[in-house]
């Protein structure tokens, strides 16, 4: 089962033999993490990417900040300050708030849960290798932690001029960051690989 593989970061190539569980491999050249096998990695990618598709839900459906400037109160919710954004002036980042917040994440949690579901059962689901392609892909574009850096920034300078109250779906979503960042870190491109490749198709013909 020896394979050759090249190192993401300087394309050095090394043999790879089987890597036991609960060991990460290095490349001898640069030090960068060709491969990190956790125990239970794939039931901890699952249920990880499970909360973390709750807490995201709940973080959609529930109002994400309310402030009171001059008396007058307004709550909105995540999908509402996207809008909110263009309506005042910042066509840019409102749609870097969608892309980056909502939607790059929103992807990521399906095509993970599609891909990762099935192969608890040994099985891979249709178009699972070009879902994971992409899943590599975008994994490093998810910004959720800048997302609640950028927001913290924000909540201090806007507390300075209006009262301020952090509606349930903020807490909702700081946990669906937490969540999703955990599941990633579970995320390993060359165990991936293996696991779909021990996995059958539903239909296997015979
Ligand atoms: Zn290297």
């Amino acid at each position: 089962m020896d394979k050759i593989i090249a190192c993401h970061e300087c394309d050095l190539l090394l043999e790879l033999s089987e890597v036991k569980p609960g060991t990460k491999l290095l490349c001898p050249r640069c030090g960068y993490v060709i491969t990190r096998t956790g125990h239970q990695a794939l039931n901890r990618l699952i249920a990880f990417s499970l909360s973390a598709t709750l807490f995201f839900a709940y973080a959609c459906a529930f109002p994400f900040l309310s402030f009171n400037l001059q008396g007058r109160g307004q709550l909105i919710t995540l999908l509402q300050s996207v809008s909110e954004l263009y309506q005042q002036g910042h066509p840019v980042l409102s749609l870097m708030v969608a892309i980056f917040i909502i939607l790059a994440p929103l992807l990521l949690l399906v095509g993970l849960l599609y891909v990762l579901l099935p192969l608890k059962a040994g099985r891979r689901n249709p178009g699972s290798i070009v879902v994971s392609k992409l899943l590599l892909a975008i994994q490093p574009w998810s910004m959720v932690e800048v997302f609640l850096i950028g927001v913290l920034v924000s909540l201090i300078k806007i507390a300075t001029m209006a009262s301020l109250l952090l509606g349930p779906s903020f807490w909702a979503y700081v946990a669906f960051s937490i969540m999703l960042t955990a599941a990633l870190t579970y995320l390993d491109r060359l165990q991936l690989w293996h696991w779909l490749d021990s996995a059958k198709p539903w239909r296997t013909v015979q």
